[in-house]
């Protein structure tokens, strides 16, 4: 006997930050909703990112939800950085918090969403649990996350006789290194994290450096009872700041112009600001971005910094950063990464100057050089923002696929609906600003302007809400206007899907900061749901 399809009013796919507001906030409003998370717990991208180092590039004060004074008044942050297995910790202790976890269904990867335009449902498919029939499904599935992990397609890694393991999907009971030759791809911001950690206990270490990466110190330290104190008695103005700031962060913006200074003092800024750490050593100077003069000097200065540190001249020439602009590429924070590379068994070589040709059963070959290993860890990113949308089957309006409109590149209306794909929504899609912002306070926004379209449908008797054509044209043409004559055009990063080969080069992200995108989302909904078309 067939059992009867689940009926909710939504569906949520993931469990991480946005999946967790997401559901708070439609069960809230009275709605029966089915969240499906692949791990076997929350935590999204805090749940498969559990590499050793992984840590939060964001200040814990303000990497968290703003909207609930219980959290704020309960959870305390023990690090200035949080690391994962504490971000982790948190979002199951929110989960618990404000009892959510009856609606979650754990180790179900959603594989399929399929749009009935009879019915007005969405029927969502997993890999385990019977299908689900919704009116609404709202996507939190991040845009750097483990179904779209970028593994280099480099032959022979079928031979390799060692183990190899993907940063975004890192085993729970962790990778013991201890006695053997690890080798590892990558030094992005994952990469820089885990090259420290991997070498406390690894035989011997060799980074494959493809791009050297622009790194500022972390300079991460545990919190004083006081501070944490100090910190929940100003929350109500940090997070007015944090929404009034471009990229979501409670700071001030950067107070100095460069051609204002002299070399002294602009050095003097800069050093100060670096034993200070954190992403504020990139936020100096106002036209750090915009003058060439300025980019140069903070690009010098970077170089100094590798040679002060790394006594190797022939390593530090190697890491020094260089071939694209600074600010071209994510700019990345560390803990003891230049320090490691003093170690007598940690080496980098230079991939970018002779490539890898090939792994074998041994270890990986560059040019006619061979390293052996036992373990080869691959830090190499992910298929950014679309790949998620397009590693899933999802089928709107006559059998159109999400994964063939997103064939050409990245396309949404404000970053969060698709032209026909009804009642699909999406926290941080293609062509929102999220990735380049704070991300916890992107996500409350979106998951905020979600819930009250979704709100708005349900008191009108609006039975679909879907994105004109010409609206979703027009934003996605927006979003890539911002590429042409910018920094970023300047490198191959995930920003503008060069990193995947084969990907189209496009703008994955709406460049115009939080305060703008705020704006144009309340004219849409000031104006009625302006560029929708809502269906009774
Ligand atoms: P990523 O920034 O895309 O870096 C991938 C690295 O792998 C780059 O160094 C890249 O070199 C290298 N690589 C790729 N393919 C290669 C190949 N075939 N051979 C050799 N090297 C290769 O990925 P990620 O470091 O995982 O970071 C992705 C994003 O996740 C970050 O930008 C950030 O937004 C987020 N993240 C955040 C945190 C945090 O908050 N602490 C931590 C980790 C990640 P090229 O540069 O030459 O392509």
């Amino acid at each position: 006997m067939t059992k009867a399809m689940e009926e909710c009013d939504a569906v949520v796919i993931g469990a991480g930050f946005s999946g967790i507001y997401m559901l708070y906030k439609l069960t809230q409003q009275g709605l029966r909703c089915r969240l499906f998370e692949a791990g076997d717990g929350p935590g999204g991208a805090w749940y498969w990112n559990r590499y050793p180092g992984a840590r939060c590039d964001s200040e814990s004060y303000f990497y968290c939800f703003s909207f609930s004074q219980e959290v704020l008044d309960e959870w305390t942050w023990s690090e200035r950085f949080p690391a994962q297995p504490e971000i982790e910790a948190y979002l199951n202790f929110v989960s618990d918090r404000l009892d959510l976890r009856k609606h979650m269904t754990f180790g179900a990867r959603v594989t399929g969403a399929t749009w009935d335009e009879d019915a007005l449902r969405w029927t969502v498919e997993t890999n385990t649990s019977d299908a689900v029939r919704a009116r609404y499904v709202v996507t939190a599935i991040g845009g750097l996350t483990s179904t779209a992990s970028n593994l280099p397609n480099i032959p022979g890694i079928e031979d390799f006789k060692g183990d190899w393991y993907h940063t975004g999907h890192w085993p729970k009971d962790g990778v013991d290194f201890a006695g053997n030759r690890v080798g590892i791809l990558g030094t992005g911001s994952t990469g820089i994290q885990a090259i420290p950690e991997i070498a406390k206990t690894a035989a011997h270490l060799t980074v494959f450096q493809r791009t050297p990466a622009y790194i500022m110190p972390a300079k991460n330290h545990p919190l004083s009872a006081e501070y944490n104190a100090d910190i929940k008695a100003r929350y109500p103005a940090i997070w007015a700041k944090a929404k009034a700031h471009f990229g979501g962060q409670p700071y001030d913006p950067p107070a100095y112009v460069f051609d204002d200074l002299d070399i002294e003092e602009a050095t003097r800024l800069q050093e100060q600001y670096w034993n200070e750490g954190g992403l504020r050593v990139a936020q100096v100077f106002k036209d750090a971005y915009t003058n060439p003069q300025a980019r140069e000097f903070i690009e010098d200065f970077f170089r100094k910094k590798v040679r002060s540190i790394v006594k190797d001249p022939v390593k530090a020439e190697i890491l020094e950063p260089k071939g694209y602009p600074f600010g071209a590429k994510r700019i990345a924070l560390d803990s003891q990464f230049y320090e490691t590379f003093n170690l007598p068994h940690v080496d980098v070589v230079n991939v970018k100057k002779t490539p890898i040709t090939t792994i074998t059963a041994e270890g990986i070959r560059v040019g006619e050089t061979d390293y052996p290993l036992d373990v080869i860890v691959f830090a190499t990113g992910y298929d950014a923002v679309t790949g998620p949308f397009r590693a899933m089957n999802i089928v709107g309006r006559g059998g159109m696929k999400l994964a063939d409109r997103l064939d050409d590149g990245p396309r949404a209306y404000l970053g969060m609906s698709f032209h026909g794909f009804p009642n699909l929504l999406a926290i941080s899609g293609p062509c929102n600003p999220a990735l380049s912002t704070n991300v916890p306070v992107s996500i409350e926004h979106d998951v905020e302007w979600i819930s009250d379209a979704i709100e708005y449908c349900e008191k009108q008797g609006i039975k679909t809400i879907e994105p004109t054509a010409e609206a979703e044209d027009a934003w996605t043409d927006e979003t890539q206007s911002k590429l042409e004559g910018s920094l970023l055009e300047q490198a191959d990063s995930w920003h503008i899907g060069a990193n995947v080969p084969g990907k189209p080069r496009r703008l994955l992200l709406w460049l115009g900061g939080m305060i703008a995108f705020r704006k144009r989302c309340d004219e849409v909904t000031d104006a009625g749901y302006s560029g929708f078309i809502l269906t009774r």
